[in-house]
């Protein structure tokens, strides 16, 4: 199936590093073409592990240095791949940050448009823009979070996340008829930059995941190569955790284990 990549186009955002560095990784290693749109400047030395692997993978990388919030500047990109034919085959809404981590009462204005601004009116735009230049087969995978499917303190972050699961699903039954599927993952605790930038947290979120140990950005690129691809053919609108446990243990995991029921 990876195969199935060979020269054809795909839109990953926030590839930088982390998570959308990962899938861009497996895009390339398939032989894609891989357009990453990312707010970093290029010179950033978090672009330098991802440059020089993509070296030696396949597919070619293009960097586009822009913020998902940018209108005018999704718009550039749709004519600039417009005027050269591309017909872009896999979308990857990834970009997001977490904000200042606030509650709902300390949260302040421009925090909470920050945040939803980028998290969710970023995949918006992503998904405005790059599906009029989809063809049949063609997927777009939103990253939410499992704290999109959960009361979480960082109010502006968790609601950013439960609103794409929204997008995802009035996205999906639109572009059903075009033969685009539009889905979205909701990963648990995974091992990036966004959690290793604050030690409190890293150290809290250490224990929470059923399955011992929190995820390596690959195990959360392999689910989404597989929804970007003709193996997920009949899944639509679906938001899928990639948690190792975690939602559906719930509050009854570290119950279990306090107990002595499990290990
Ligand atoms: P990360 O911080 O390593 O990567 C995020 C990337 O998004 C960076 O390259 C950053 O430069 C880019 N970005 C941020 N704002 C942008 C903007 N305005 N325009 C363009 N690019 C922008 O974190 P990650 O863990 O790889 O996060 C990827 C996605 O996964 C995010 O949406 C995040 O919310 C989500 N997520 C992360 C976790 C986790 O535990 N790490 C869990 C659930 C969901």
């Amino acid at each position: 199936m990876r195969e199935y990549w060979r020269n054809k186009v795909a839109v990953v955002t926030g590839g930088a590093r982390g998570q959308g560095a990962a899938i861009t990784r497996q895009l390339l290693q398939a032989g894609a073409h891989v357009h990453v749109v990312d707010c970093l400047p290029v010179a950033h030395e978090d672009w330098d592990d991802l440059k020089t692997d993509s070296v030696h993978l396949d597919g070619e990388l293009t960097i586009h240095e822009m913020d998902v919030r940018d209108d005018a500047a999704w718009n550039a990109l749709q004519q600039h791949l417009s005027r050269s034919g591309t017909v872009v085959m896999g979308v990857v809404n990834n970009a997001g940050i977490t904000g200042a981590r606030s509650t709902v009462t300390k949260t302040d204005l421009i925090e909470w448009n920050h945040v939803l601004d980028i998290n969710l009116t970023g995949a918006f735009l992503g998904i405005k823009y790059l599906a009029p230049l989809m063809r049949a087969g063609g997927a777009i995978v939103s990253i939410s979070s499992t704290v999109g499917m959960t009361g979480y303190h960082s109010a502006a972050y968790s609601t950013s996340k439960w609103a794409l699961r929204g997008l995802t699903k009035s996205a999906a039954i639109e572009l059903a008829s075009a033969g685009i599927r539009v889905n979205c993952i909701c990963p648990g605790v995974v091992d990036t930059h966004m959690i290793r930038s604050n030690d409190k947290l890293f150290e809290a979120l250490k224990g929470i995941t059923p399955i011992g140990k929190m995820a390596h950005p690959d195990q959360i690129a392999d689910v989404m190569f597989f929804l970007l691809g003709p193996q997920s053919s009949y899944i639509t609108g679906a938001d899928l955790a990639v948690d190792g446990g975690v939602t559906s243990g719930g509050i009854f995991w570290p119950i279990g284990k306090a107990v002595g029921a499990i290990q």
